[in-house]
């Protein structure tokens, strides 16, 4: 469609370079028979991506990627032999629950939509095994057991370690050298799942990174009657300092036992340099069964997340973990950012990297955030 307007502009000398582009008539829009400059310099871009942001509608109809409450998963800290629930000081907002107010913790985060929860133990009886993991009336068992019988529907996961159950803080029994034996871990990771499906837990989550545990795992609830029973498998764990606060939480810091053990966890857990690693770990886990994977940390790991989303088609988790939350909240605390909205940013950065599942201790929040904003 040629008119009177755009015939004028085609022709003014200022107007040469339409021919720079290949549709120059389509931009025209002239009002009267002013020339219309700036609509046709090369100077301004022909593709305008502010045209799509304009509105709050028009972006919301554009958006890519959107965080559900279903995506979240609720970490919940359940400690035993106390009172009262207790506040945790690294981690504000989040609390040691007793195993009586875990009912009210859980009915809570069912009542704000929230689909399933991960336990962690904060036993008051550790040995150098963390057996108390593997009694079928020990915390893990118990804990388990209340959640299912609050909130039935809920799927509760079962993070399967020993760290929060050992009194040296390590993630299974260590061998002479002071670093924990794979083998024998694996052992044990194999029955404390079974106690844990026996107990009610819908999804087994090992959390060790010991070479093996998925397989072993997979077999032990095989044959004990639990074939339908997932493993979520911390797929890519790293050796990462933002695992602080939760140290405290769970009570399972290292350094503090009168045993001869290392004072790190980099003989298991990954290096945070590698990547290509991680994708070896999860190929491997993927292998002996899982059927979920998982990322851990998240934030500073979002490279792994997205490259793993490449290569496998089962279902992915993130962890975003107790140092991300702290330092939001901290943050927040200072006045330097809004823990709101820095929560759903970060929460949606994990979507759009590939995660379909976050676990994060903002979930409680961000259920009620979602609820009212829809
Ligand atoms: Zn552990």
């Amino acid at each position: 469609m040629k008119t009177k307007n755009a015939a004028s502009v085609m022709s003014a000398p200022a107007h040469d370079h339409t021919h720079d582009h290949p549709h120059g008539h389509s931009h025209v829009h002239g009002r009267g028979d002013a020339p219309v400059k700036a609509l046709s310099s090369s100077a301004y871009p022909h593709v305008r991506m502010r045209r799509l942001r304009g509105m709050d509608a028009l972006r919301d109809m554009v958006r890519e990627h959107h965080v559900r409450v279903e995506d979240l998963v609720y970490p919940l800290f359940v400690e035993e032999d106390v009172s009262e629930r207790l506040p945790i000081a690294s981690m504000p907002g989040v609390f040691r629950e007793t195993e009586k107010s875990l009912e009210i913790a859980v009915k809570n985060a069912a009542a704000a939509g929230l689909k399933s929860i991960m336990l962690f133990g904060v036993s008051h009886h550790k040995d150098h095994t963390g057996s108390d993991s593997c009694d079928p009336n020990g915390l893990l068992a118990r804990m388990i057991d209340r959640a299912k019988q609050a909130a039935p529907d809920m799927v509760v996961i079962a993070d399967a370690c020993f760290c929060e159950y050992t009194d040296h803080g390590h993630c299974g029994p260590l061998n002479d050298k002071g670093d924990v034996d794979n083998d024998r871990t694996v052992e044990n990771i194999a029955m404390q799942s079974v106690i844990a499906a026996e107990a009610g837990a819908d999804i087994i989550a090992p959390s060790g990174m010991m070479d093996g545990q998925v397989a072993a795992i997979r077999h032990a609830l095989d044959v004990t009657g639990f074939n339908h029973i997932p493993i979520m498998a911390y797929a890519a764990k790293f050796a990462s300092v933002f695992y602080g606060p939760f140290r405290d939480a769970a009570g399972c810091a290292l350094g503090k036992s009168t045993h001869k053990v290392r004072t790190d966890r980099k003989t298991y857990q990954m290096d945070p340099a590698n990547a290509r690693e991680a994708l070896r770990e999860a190929a491997l886990d993927e292998a002996e069964g899982a059927d979920m994977l998982m990322i851990k940390p998240g934030m500073p790991y979002l490279d792994v997340l997205a490259n793993l989303r490449r290569e496998t088609r089962l279902p992915l988790a993130v962890y975003q973990v107790s140092g991300e939350y702290a330092m939001m909240k901290f943050a927040a605390a200072a006045g330097a950012l809004n823990y709101e909205q820095a929560m759903m940013e970060s929460l949606l950065a994990f979507k759009r990297a590939g995660a379909d599942l976050i676990l994060t201790y903002g979930a409680q929040d961000a259920a009620g955030w979602i609820k009212n904003n829809t």
